[in-house]
């Protein structure tokens, strides 16, 4: 029986690497009925609305979703699709894998890394308040001293709930993948309330996982200095929110940045899988970016699918193609104006030919 899995291409350089992404997937042997739905810019200009619920629909029908980036107009204009989605859908956990691969051009032989990031609350669950509103001013009556008259508040909510299920997901995930140790990023020493939640619920799941698992934590602070010196220390990362959008983006620098980044929303019973890059518009059209990201979070949803074969092989010639240097696009190039790289569907084409 093939998967029946929804397809949004999104806008930008979203459709092409979608192509890419798309050809690899179906070569690596494994049968899948793409369901393309269509979101983003263009969408919103005739459909009235950058996300119609077809795309939910078929989304929550189909339950993977394999996603290209999607454009979020800065100042006005829509809000992002990206999170609209993964509220809608309440995908609360956000995997992002930091491997790197042998031909990647870094400062570290060994990187391997998966950040596990909470999706639903913390500084992101959009409760803000502008100066001098009447809750800012409520707020700071509250706060005996502590808050200036003219501040405006974004608040930051912490559950015991949303701590307890990202911090058992990062915990299956490591038992599911043979990983060794999961750490809990927070500061503590500062956010007694909010983030001693967050430890204190960590160590309680921590315990459900003993003699499997090892568990340890860090301070953020603390953690950025650590995954920059010694990435080869750590393992499965977890964290609240804004720790989880900074850290990932920096573990994706540590291998080689984000052409090559994958990434997934996970929920209960759906996962929509994409890379961590955005639409990168000044580069649409052009057959120019880097399709990596993308192919390998099509890998990761094979591997969601228990499609653990085909995730293999075509991990494996992701990885040849790398690894040999020369069937890929300008940001793989020692330098970036390298007239030998290649363009995004030469690159998939590349992958392709090793599979
Ligand atoms: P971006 O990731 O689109 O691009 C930043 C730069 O990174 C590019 O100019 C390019 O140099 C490089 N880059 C990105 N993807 C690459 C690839 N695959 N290969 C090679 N180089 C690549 O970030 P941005 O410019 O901040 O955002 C552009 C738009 O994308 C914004 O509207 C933003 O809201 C949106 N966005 C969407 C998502 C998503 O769909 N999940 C994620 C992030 C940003």
């Amino acid at each position: 029986m093939p998967h029946t899995v929804t397809l949004i291409p999104g806008d930008g350089v979203g459709p092409e690497l979608a192509q890419a992404a798309r050809r690899v997937i179906d070569a690596s042997g494994v049968a899948i009925e793409w369901e393309v739905q269509a979101a983003g810019l263009a969408v919103m200009e005739k459909e009235g609305t950058p996300l119609p619920e077809r795309v939910l629909e078929s989304v929550r029908r189909n339950k993977v979703a394999l996603k290209g980036p999607i454009t979020t107009p800065r100042g006005g204009g829509f809000r992002s699709v990206n999170v609209a989605l993964r509220k809608a859908l309440d995908l609360y956990a956000c995997l992002r894998p930091c491997k790197l691969y042998p031909g990647v051009r870094t400062r570290f032989d060994k990187v391997d890394l998966v950040v596990v990031r909470e999706n639903t609350e913390d500084l992101y669950a959009g409760v803000e308040f502008e100066a001098g509103s009447a809750e800012a001013k409520q707020i700071i009556s509250l706060a005996a001293g502590k808050i200036r008259e003219d501040a405006a508040i974004s608040l930051k909510p912490i559950s015991a709930f949303a701590s307890e299920r990202i911090v058992d997901f990062a915990f299956r995930y490591a038992v599911a993948n043979g990983r060794r140790k999961v750490t809990a990023v927070a500061k503590d020493n500062i956010m007694k309330a909010t983030d001693g939640l967050f430890y204190r619920t960590a160590r309680e799941v921590a315990k459900r996982y003993e003699g499997q698992v090892e568990y340890d934590e860090w301070l953020v602070d603390a953690m950025c200095m650590q995954l920059v010196q010694k990435p080869e220390l750590y393992d499965v990362l977890v964290m609240p929110n804004l720790y989880g959008d900074i850290l990932s983006d920096l573990c994706a620098g540590l291998v080689g940045g984000l052409g090559v980044a994958p990434g997934a929303n996970i929920g209960k019973e759906v996962a929509v899988f994409e890379a961590i890059h955005g639409s990168a518009p000044k580069y649409a059209g052009l057959n120019k970016v880097n399709p990596t990201a993308l192919i390998l979070s099509g890998v990761l949803m094979l591997r969601h699918l228990g499609e653990t074969a085909a995730a293999d092989r075509a991990e494996r010639a992701v990885a040849a193609v790398i690894a040999e240097g020369k069937h890929v696009t300008y940001d793989m190039k020692p330098d970036r104006n390298d007239p030998t790289a290649v363009g995004t569907q030469e690159m998939a084409d590349g992958i392709i030919a090793n599979l």
